[in-house]
């Protein structure tokens, strides 16, 4: 089996609401969907959902856009890969490290896809391929954006009506204005919701960070996540803080990761696949926490049902991954379990919803990524 053709196609869904975090420039649902096709008819599905203001601490990951995507996908992916096998991994991989260093959106988008197809060309779901389940769901962990407090309190009350047992509150602009918010869900949720801040490194200092995050009582928020930039400045906050901290900017690939263990920079980390540059970065990253005994999720720039199948299977097969996870409950129109746990879309491109029961997400049935796209709808989103 050989590939015949890389096609890379961007596409929007419509929001269910608008959702703002902390230095974040353009709206969610604006995605580039890779669609590998072999000579054997059949094709491989994967997504990237890139943030050009999305680069690490201080830059040193660069943004991408869908513009940067679709040109490394059509001028160099698409010429190094046309030909090959797709199911030989390893040396599909190597041939994008050769062609160009980092842009690991589009090299994930890409290695989903050949991960897709492996799955349909042995039959077998991708959690399979990945090692196995080790879990059989994921609970989710459902994000409330940058809001006015009365909006964020209805958004988390809804989500958790729907069953959703974990929440990221986004913040980090107003220090006062994030404990007051805490304050109020633990409040309304009482003890048994998990409450996990993330300043996405709002609060600047170290010094900063602690003058805030110390004046939460035993028990009221569960994790801090990225409340500043920079090693040195984790560091120094998850030193002084019994809050644990959960370092997110400052943890793309297993270099990264290797570099916050040493530093002692976080207890937890969150892993996406795009940071890392597809399974087999994202899988060294959760290796090396495991090792040093970091629990880790499983996160995100709010995928489609594509790139979500994806995180499902990844977070179900992977050890470390012990964390409710920041991903989407993917749905079509009309079809979604919940008002608001996990409802970010009003519609996708895949043609069944994933099940979703007791605040947890399952893998769609089905070998590879287990999902349809449904071809009338990607037709009207395309872009
Ligand atoms: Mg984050």
């Amino acid at each position: 089996m050989k590939v015949v053709s890389v096609e890379a196609i961007p596409f929007s869904l419509p929001v269910r609401r608008e959702f703002r975090w902390n230095g974040l420039q353009q709206g969610l649902g604006q995605f580039v969907l890779v669609k590998v096709t072999t000579d054997s008819g059949l094709a491989g599905y994967g997504e990237a959902v890139p943030l050009p203001d999305w680069g690490g601490d201080f830059g040193r990951r660069a943004g991408e856009t869908r513009s940067t995507v679709i040109s490394m996908v059509n001028s160099l992916f698409s010429p190094a890969l046309l030909g090959r096998d797709p199911c030989a991994l390893s040396e599909a991989i190597a041939a994008m490290e050769q062609v160009v260093v980092g842009h690991t959106y589009a090299k994930c988008a890409v290695e989903m896809a050949l991960h897709d197809l492996w799955g349909k060309c042995i039959g077998q779901p991708l959690y399979r391929l990945l090692g196995g389940a080790v879990r059989d769901a994921v609970p989710i962990a459902h994000m409330v954006g940058l809001m006015e407090q009365d909006e964020a309190v209805a958004e988390a009350v809804g989500a958790v009506s729907d069953g959703v047992r974990a929440l990221q509150i986004k913040g980090g602009e107003d220090g006062e204005r994030d404990v007051a918010l805490i304050r109020e869900l633990r409040r309304r949720l009482g003890p048994g919701v998990l409450l996990r801040l993330d300043a996405n490194q709002g609060y600047g200092t170290a010094k900063r960070a602690l003058n805030i995050l110390s004046t939460f009582p035993p028990g009221e928020l569960d994790y801090i996540e990225q409340p500043v930039r920079g090693l040195d400045q984790m560091s120094a906050v998850r030193r002084e803080l019994r809050i644990p901290v959960v370092a997110d900017e400052s943890c793309w690939t297993p270099r990264d990761a290797l570099d916050v263990v040493q530093e002692k920079a976080a207890d937890c980390i969150s892993i996406y696949l795009a940071k890392a540059g597809g399974f087999r970065a994202a899988n060294a990253v959760a290796s090396i926490a495991q090792a040093a005994q970091l629990p880790c999720d499983v996160n995100g720039s709010i995928e489609s049902g594509v790139g979500n199948a994806a995180n499902v299977h990844f977070a179900i097969s992977t050890p470390a991954v012990t964390l409710p996870a920041v991903i989407p409950v993917s749905a079509p129109a009309g079809q979604h379990p919940c008002r608001i746990g996990g409802n970010y879309f009003e519609d996708d491109i895949i043609t069944k919803p994933f099940p979703f029961r007791d605040g947890k997400v399952f893998p769609p049935e089905g070998p590879g990524l287990g999902i349809e796209i449904d071809e009338h709808k990607l037709l009207k989103f395309r872009q």
